[in-house]
């Protein structure tokens, strides 16, 4: 009877120490976590395995190391939220280059025409996140753009049934002030990128609030210093709402050697 219980457990797979050692030592170095945060990754990293299928498409075949490295990059951002954040969708589908979507776009005049993009991840409200490993492998060799951060971003902002910048904010945070912070930033960004002024940030941020809130979580990991000096508020807010630091993480990594 109690080896009958036992049997019917299921335990959750675990991610191997030697693969996981493999591609965590490749990917996560540039982000300057800590020991047991390395653990905690690797656990949530695991159970994001158990609950989610990885499949290719366009002829790719995704390999252990292919999953862990996608597994591991998307649960940096909630390596203190929780693996709920991704509840609600299932599937990631990995297509070996740059993939073309067609969508009919309906012009003001009312005419309706056939637009082709080409795009190195998507994420659906409710369904896949779809990425393109080219684009996977290229952000993986060097810190600024991460389009594993990006997609799975939207996926977090999504989840109260909108992408707009606007994710479920923590009982501690205040919604007004999120709202305005973004919104100014946001204008800010607009602004520049109407003007042609550069700055640090991807100008695509100035897309739409959604895009917006993708790419300064990109930045916020990957490029944690520039979006500090860029703009302290939004980085405050961010902290907040990611319950990281990746700043001062990587200063006192750093001071350790
Ligand atoms: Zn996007």
């Amino acid at each position: 009877m109690l080896l009958n219980l036992f049997r019917r457990r299921r335990l959750p797979s675990r991610i191997s120490y030697r693969l996981w050692q493999r591609v965590a030592n490749r990917i996560l170095a540039r982000f300057g976590l800590s020991p047991t945060e390395r653990v905690r990754l690797r656990s949530l990293a695991s159970r994001f395995l158990d609950r989610k299928t990885i499949n290719g498409a366009g002829g790719f075949v995704v390999t252990d190391e292919i999953r862990v490295a996608i597994a591991a990059q998307a649960c940096l951002l909630i390596l203190y939220l929780g693996i709920e954040y991704f509840d609600g969708w299932v599937e990631v589908i990995v297509y070996p280059d740059t993939f073309v979507t067609s969508r009919d776009v309906r012009e003001d005049t009312g005419l309706v025409h056939t637009r082709e993009t080409a795009l190195g991840g998507e994420a659906w409200l409710r369904g896949p996140v779809i990425l393109a490993w080219r684009d996977v492998a290229v952000g993986m060799l060097r810190s600024g753009t991460n389009v594993v951060l990006h997609e799975f971003a939207h996926k977090i902002d999504m989840l109260n049934g909108v992408a707009n910048g606007m994710p479920p904010l923590h009982a501690d945070m205040a919604s007004e002030q999120w709202s305005q912070t973004l919104s100014a930033s946001y204008e800010n960004l607009s602004r520049a990128v109407a003007n042609r002024v550069w700055t640090d940030i991807d100008p695509y941020a100035a897309e739409n609030p959604a895009e917006f809130f993708a790419v300064m979580s990109e930045t916020f990991f990957e490029r944690p210093e520039i979006l500090y000096r860029y703009d302290a508020a939004l980085y405050q807010q961010l902290s907040q709402f990611y319950r990281q630091d990746p700043r001062t993480r990587r200063e006192s990594f750093s001071w350790f050697g």
